[in-house]
């Protein structure tokens, strides 16, 4: 852990209202940290500078989520999964395979005995279902709301942070003893405090948009590995499928230019014909892509989560399910805390944390940056290897497992499941949760 130098640049006062816990950023991940910690008995802040149905809101976007098997079982046990269940499409099955290539390899739930290998839910959806438990009033279940109100800037004290917000235009300065930063990829937290990241750049953006296809597959998803990128299309409700088309950045304003029917057939060229025509485009949004890995996600009474920890490639949808993860970790901690009296902020209980996520966090930073790159690389062996791998995948049953566990947010080798994780609940000590 570390010792972030004081880095504000104007003198805070005396903080006014004192919490065990400041959420700063209520979006997909910070958001359903609050939901999950309702009812634990500690006093929380939760600050979100953009209304949850607002347009502008960064996080409850129209980006689509695929969500693994685990995920769900941890949106179950901080009660999310009811208002998003009927949005959300279940994937039955994967096929992964190369364009120009011979190789392929499926992935089915019924070799994996569940009921599903993940979900595909709309961004917007989620923060419906987060507001929905939140509610509109200040204080829910023991989590007091500050939206949109906005972290201009903070103070180390001995025992504690002093946080200067914006709220409705009138300055407030709150006091926490723990600061947990949910506050996206480009971090305000992170910044201020000075805290240093490991960049890695793509070159590459995603356009995500949604088709219809005459020829649809029923909950199945595709991942198909180009020379510029991954391309994702992920099975929706209403026979819509979301597009997660990875671009050399030096195409993307040229293809967000085409007209429907010309960005239409450039799809289909690169995907092909396994859901027959591709037709009823949706809107274009481009995301540029990079790989951000704070270095020091938890520090003197701060945890870093969700993209502020870790802004991962969308190849294999890991992002959100990582910072599910996370916050599934730490809400247990929490609650752990407030049960027995220990500090929210203290050093043992962040220690504990950082041991339960760091191999999780690294795993899947290296995953993601490996198949980001792997496929991208037209050199003609590696193309061979890269088929013959896929061929390989699919007739081993073990590698297959494998592949689906890490998929399914199940993997083994991730460090101790939470709870939540293991679909049991977190036990807090007073009511309103599950809503
Ligand atoms: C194209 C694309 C596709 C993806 N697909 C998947 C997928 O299929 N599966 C998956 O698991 N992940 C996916 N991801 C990743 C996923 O979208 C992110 O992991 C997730 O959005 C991270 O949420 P977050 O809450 O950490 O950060 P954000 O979504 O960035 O939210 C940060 C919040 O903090 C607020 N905020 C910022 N600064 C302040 C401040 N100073 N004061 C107050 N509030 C502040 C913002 O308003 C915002 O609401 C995808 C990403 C992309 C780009």
């Amino acid at each position: 852990m570390i010792s972030e130098p004081d880095t504000h640049h104007s003198p805070l006062t005396t903080g006014h209202c004192s919490y065990d816990l400041v959420i700063v950023g209520g979006g997909l991940v910070g958001g359903s940290l609050a939901c999950a910690l309702r009812g634990s008995g500690l006093r929380v802040c939760s600050i979100e500078a953009v209304a949850a149905d607002a347009p502008a809101q960064p996080s409850y976007d129209e980006r689509v989520i695929a969500l693994s098997f685990g995920s769900r079982r941890i949106l179950e046990g901080i009660g999310l999964w009811g208002v998003i269940a009927p949005g959300a499409e279940a994937i039955h099955r994967i096929h992964v395979s190369q364009r120009g290539g011979f190789g392929f390899a499926h992935l089915d739930r019924a070799e994996q005995g569940v009921e599903a290998l993940g979900y595909v839910a709309p961004a917007r959806l989620m923060g419906t279902a987060i507001r929905g438990i939140l509610g509109a009033e200040a204080t829910v279940g023991g989590i007091e709301q500050l939206c949109p109100a906005r972290l201009l800037g903070l103070r180390r004290r001995p025992d504690g942070i002093d946080l200067e917000v914006s709220v409705a235009g009138a300055s407030r300065t709150l006091n926490t003893r723990l600061l947990v930063a949910a506050d996206g990829g480009d971090s305000f937290v992170r910044r201020r405090l000075g805290l240093t990241v490991r960049e890695r750049l793509y070159g590459q953006d995603a356009i995500i948009t949604t088709v219809s296809a005459d020829r649809p597959q029923p909950n199945t998803a595709y991942e198909r590995f180009t020379d510029s990128g991954p391309l994702a299309m992920l099975p929706m409700t209403q026979g819509r499928w979301s597009v997660v088309w990875t671009t050399l950045e030096a195409d993307t304003q040229g293809l967000l230019g085409l007209s429907e029917a010309a960005f239409l057939a450039r799809l289909q060229e690169r995907f092909g014909y396994r859901l027959g025509g591709l037709s009823r485009l949706g809107r274009r949004v481009a995301y540029p892509l990079r790989q951000v890995m704070a270095r020091e996600p938890v520090g003197e009474r701060l945890v870093l989560i969700g993209n502020a920890a870790h802004t991962l490639h969308p190849v294999a949808g890991q992002g959100f399910n990582l910072g599910l993860r996370d916050l599934a970790a730490l809400a247990e901690v929490l609650v752990e805390a407030a049960r027995t009296g220990a500090d929210p902020g203290g050093r043992a209980l962040l220690a504990e944390y950082e041991a339960l996520r760091g191999r999780d966090q690294a795993d899947a930073a290296r995953v993601t940056d490996t198949l980001a790159r792997l496929f991208v690389n037209p050199w003609g062996p590696l193309r061979l290897a890269r088929d013959l791998g896929l061929v390989g995948l699919d007739l081993v049953p073990g590698a297959r497992r494998a592949l689906a566990r890490r998929f399914m947010g199940l993997a083994s080798h991730a460090g101790r499941p939470s709870r939540l994780a293991r679909g049991l609940s977190l036990g807090q000590s007073s009511g309103g949760r599950h809503g």
